[in-house]
């Protein structure tokens, strides 16, 4: 993980914080929880009442704030500025968390800016995004942050001192492309079982299932590793479909969380380039769990049209949060990854 003392060294030795951060790339939620069990209590022992209430999101002296539809809007921050009057209910601050801080609207963001301006002491915004994407002003207000992924070595380091052997470590880096943060507790203690042995029966339950169930249980999955298998089973399924079954699959997509039709669209994006890349160096890819099968894939497949599927993809995320029709945006875009392989292999 992250190291909360590399960002925040100082400032929590001294408890001297900025009163805004905003922290950039993946896994900036689960830093910004770290922050929180840390800042509320010393120990980040995840098991006393405060730490419960921050992990369930009940905490009164913490806000979380998300996109309402596809922006955080002026009346989410005026509520903001409403509530930051009041002092911290049951501690010595009041942290408001805006994440997906690109997806301000302007005059949100101008509302903001004034709160940044001279927010009272008690207060520190966390502000996560993906990308730099916001007003200059905005930036000039806050810690920048970025999030970098660990390399493959340190990633390997730190699963292998989690008691995983070196195949379990593999397959975690697939999973996680350098951001440890993307996994949950649930997908590391909780389960009891190793992230191999639940891989597999994933796979088990994925085999044979029709794709409306297929996209049931990857909406309804809360461990990354059960999320991962059934969208990397969903898009090797493309090719094999009909004209109709696309159709159908389109029109589900269409229906899921942002955040889900989000990950589906970045794990395609991975896959795709994964394709593309597997001639050239396995030390590149993703799905380094994969290797066997891209190769084979990758075989029959020209990189033209590899090509088009990776810039459709490109632009997926830029096309779904201006006005697009996630519906025919998602139609036309499986039409091209089904058109450019990628799918099960003969046999
Ligand atoms: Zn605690």
């Amino acid at each position: 993980m992250y190291s909360l003392e590399t960002i925040w060294g100082q400032a929590l030795a001294d408890g001297r914080f900025a009163h805004a951060y905003l922290l950039v790339g993946e896994g900036a939620a689960t830093v910004a929880r770290e922050f929180l069990l840390r800042i509320y209590c010393e120990r980040q022992c995840r098991t006393c009442a405060i730490c419960l209430k921050i992990l369930r999101g009940t905490h009164p002296d913490v806000k979380w704030v998300e996109k309402e539809g596809k922006r955080i809007g002026i009346d989410q921050i005026r509520q903001i500025q409403k509530d930051a009057r009041y002092q911290p209910m049951e501690s010595p601050r009041k942290v408001y968390i805006l994440d997906g801080a690109e997806h301000l609207s302007q005059e949100a963001a101008n509302s903001l800016l004034r709160i940044l301006e001279s927010p009272p002491e008690y207060v520190i915004f966390l502000l996560l995004a993906r990308s730099l994407r916001l007003l200059p002003t905005i930036l000039s207000r806050c810690q920048v942050l970025r999030l970098k992924p660990l390399s493959l070595s340190q990633m390997r380091e730190m699963f292998q001192s989690r008691g995983l052997d070196a195949h379990e470590a593999e397959y975690l880096l697939a999973l996680t492309h350098g951001f440890p943060e993307r996994l949950s507790d649930l997908d590391l203690e909780q389960s009891g079982s190793s992230p191999l042995k639940r891989k597999s029966e994933t796979l088990k339950r994925l085999q044979g299932i029709t794709n409306p169930e297929l996209i049931e249980f990857f909406s309804e999955a809360k461990g990354l590793i059960e999320e991962r298998e059934a969208a990397l089973e969903l898009l090797k399924r493309l090719p094999e479909k009909q004209p109709h079954d696309i159709l159908e699959t389109a029109q589900i997509l269409s229906k899921l969380r942002s955040e889900k039709l989000e990950f589906f669209l970045q794990e395609a994006l991975r896959w795709y380039r994964d394709l593309a890349l597997i001639r050239e160096s396995d030390e590149l890819i993703f799905n380094r769990d994969q290797q066997d099968e891209l190769k084979q894939k990758r075989a029959g497949l020209d990189i033209a049209e590899l090509t088009q599927a990776i810039d459709a993809l490109e632009g997926a995320h830029d096309a779904l949060q201006g006005n697009a029709n996630v519906h025919l945006f998602l139609e036309s875009l499986l039409f091209t990854l089904a058109g450019s392989g990628g799918g099960r292999s003969p046999g």
